[in-house]
């Protein structure tokens, strides 16, 4: 790219979107630019998009995006970056966005930082920080040029005010995937996903087996919780789903009351519920690491504890 300058923000969830038009308005680098892309006339999401602050929309519509496949997003925002020709391209860290991004830097020949913290701009450079060695040390990096960056999700409040955007319209010559969407399997009504949930209760790997995860159902169900996981019990046993696993490379969670049963507390894990308001944990170990991080602490067995817990939240609650 050449010339570059200002900010071009885009996610794959217009609600992280606003929240990486706060962090570009704090940035103060220029023009701060949105790409919105998918499928259909996506009006609905550039009247949402448009807030203040906010200097230009790149629409690219087609087909193609509507599965929210790799390859094609790619191929869009690279034709929207060479329309709007950023500086920088902060892009969500979702999923898709995880996945994205480092394409797209590939794409332009340019740096990309991810989950960056604390990101600054002086004199075109961005710098940030960023958890290293598992989340045991802190880089400071800085770029050289143009640059793509990830942000964790729920890192900035949502964007809010109204503008009116010049939305530009940007033709992407987009080749077909060699991945097909097969389906697509909707949440259930009225889950709650884990990131924005009130409260969470997670099991980790004092549970002996997969069946005793069933012991949390009535504290989950009392407390109008949703279950999260350490990764032992997603990633290496599977027996939670993934999409549920709390830590550095799970989700983020902040909610009210993060219950912890029969996790140690390595500082993995605690990068994902540190921001939680009340810490509750549950763990036979009083040495173990979770004890230093948490607000009511219960050593003991949680075969035990957890039965204990439910029924004397129960005659609280009157449920
Ligand atoms: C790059 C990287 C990324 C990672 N990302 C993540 C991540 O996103 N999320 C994550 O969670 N981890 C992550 N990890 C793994 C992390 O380092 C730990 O291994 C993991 O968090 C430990 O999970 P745990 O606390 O459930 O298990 P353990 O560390 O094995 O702890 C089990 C705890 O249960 C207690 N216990 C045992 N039996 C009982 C009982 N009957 N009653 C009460 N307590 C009992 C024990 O005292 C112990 O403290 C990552 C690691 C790396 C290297």
């Amino acid at each position: 790219m050449s010339q570059q300058q200002g900010i071009l923000v885009y996610s794959d969830l217009p609600e992280v979107t606003l929240e990486l038009i706060t962090l570009g308005q704090k940035l103060r680098a220029g023009n701060l630019s949105v790409a919105v892309i998918g499928s259909g006339d996506l009006q609905d999401q550039i009247s949402k998009l448009s807030v203040d602050g906010v200097t230009n929309i790149y629409k690219v519509s087609n087909d193609s995006l509507s599965g929210f496949i790799g390859k094609p997003m790619v191929d869009a925002l690279e034709a929207v970056c060479s329309e709007a020709k950023p500086n920088v391209i902060i892009v969500g860290a979702t999923r898709r966005g995880r996945e994205i991004a480092p394409r797209l830097a590939t794409r332009l020949k340019i740096g990309c930082i991810t989950d960056a913290l604390n990101l600054e701009m002086a004199n075109g450079k961005v710098s940030a920080e960023r958890l290293v060695w598992g989340g045991n040390a802190l880089a400071s990096v800085t770029s050289k040029g143009a640059t793509v960056v990830t942000i964790p999700l729920h890192s900035n409040q949502k964007a809010t005010g109204s503008a009116q955007p010049n939305v530009v319209e940007v033709s992407a010559n987009l080749n077909p995937s060699k991945v097909k969407l097969l389906g697509k399997k909707e949440r259930p009504q009225g889950q709650v996903s884990i990131k924005d949930a009130e409260i969470v209760v997670s099991a980790g790997r004092g549970f002996k087996k997969k069946e005793d995860l069933s012991l949390l159902d009535g504290l989950v169900s009392t407390l109008h919780a949703v279950m999260g996981a350490s990764r032992p019990l997603t990633s290496d046993l599977g027996w939670v789903p993934e999409e549920r696993q709390v830590g550095l490379s799970g989700t983020t969670v902040k909610p009210k009351l993060y219950i912890a049963v029969g996790i140690s507390g390595q500082i993995q894990h605690l990068t994902g519920m540190r921001d939680s308001k009340v810490v509750v944990a549950i763990n036979n170990d009083k040495n173990a690491p979770i004890f230093q991080e948490c607000d009511y602490g219960v050593v003991g067995d949680l075969y035990a504890a957890v039965p204990t817990l439910e029924k004397a939240l129960k005659s609280q609650l009157g449920s």
